[in-house]
């Protein structure tokens, strides 16, 4: 690596947040509340509007109701579902420049806006969960953001964090094509919960952690998985959500 790459790596990962803005990259001052710059901070869609009472999505101004349309069509194997903001471009950028220019230091920021959503909040929980990637994307992507994020969160939340207790033992084929149905066991069939570690979320209230949520087809399957273990309440929490996306 020439000299200069390796300088911009090293300050990058060592004081980043405080430089470049999250979203867009521009400079900002250190203030900025979570290094969002004023333009991306005004066009972030935060849920702290009306949100559905079930997955926490935002909810449309004439949404009579409080509950979304998904929910109303589909029974959701978690508790409750909670999100920080709406997946849109701004928000799509900040999960790009984690996920994909690997810049892992943007999952303290969305720890720390994920802690002051649930601050917000009244929920008991006892442990953080991170969804689990499979082996081979974790080699490929050399990390997991939902790990990175639940780590952080579960600190600052100061409650223990568990990594081992759920794994995904099957990588999703999204080219194939699956009915609903199809596509609910499949996803079911790709988590399971390590024997050795299933003594710590029994009877226990969990907070499932990822940066996405969409159809809740994977929060669904985690939270049956979960629940036949004897875990007694399955809440979800994601950075982001969105509507029609495809993890
Ligand atoms: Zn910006
Ligand atoms: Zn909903």
């Amino acid at each position: 690596m020439e000299p200069k790459r390796m300088w911009e790596k090293l300050t990058e990962s060592i004081f980043p947040s405080s430089i470049y803005c999250i979203c867009c990259g521009n400079i900002i001052d250190e203030s900025r509340p979570y290094a969002l710059c004023n333009d991306c901070m005004e066009h972030f869609r935060w849920a702290n509007e009306k949100t559905c009472i079930k997955c926490g999505k935002l909810l449309s101004e004439n949404n009579m109701r409080d509950i979304c349309h998904n929910c109303q069509e589909n029974i959701h194997y978690f508790d409750r579902g909670f999100t920080c903001a709406q997946y849109g471009i701004y928000e799509k950028r900040v999960i790009f420049n984690l996920k994909y220019k690997k810049k892992t230091y943007l999952s303290k920021i969305i720890a720390e806006i994920m802690h002051d959503r649930m601050l917000l909040e009244e929920i008991k929980y006892d442990i953080v969960i991170p969804v689990p990637i499979h082996r081979k994307r974790l080699k490929k992507r050399g990390f997991n953001q939902a790990e990175l994020i639940a780590k952080y969160f579960a600190k600052l939340q100061n409650k223990p964090f568990n990594n081992k207790c759920l794994v995904r033992v099957k990588q999703t084929d999204l080219s194939k094509k699956l009915n609903p149905e199809e596509r609910r066991l499949n996803l079911v069939e790709a988590f399971k919960t390590s024997k050795y570690d299933e003594g710590d979320i029994e009877g226990r209230n969990v907070l499932v952690i990822d940066d996405i949520y969409t159809t809740g087809a994977t929060a669904d399957a985690i939270s049956q998985i979960l629940k036949n273990v004897g875990v007694k309440k399955v809440y979800f929490l994601s950075f982001v959500a969105g509507g029609d996306l495809i993890k």
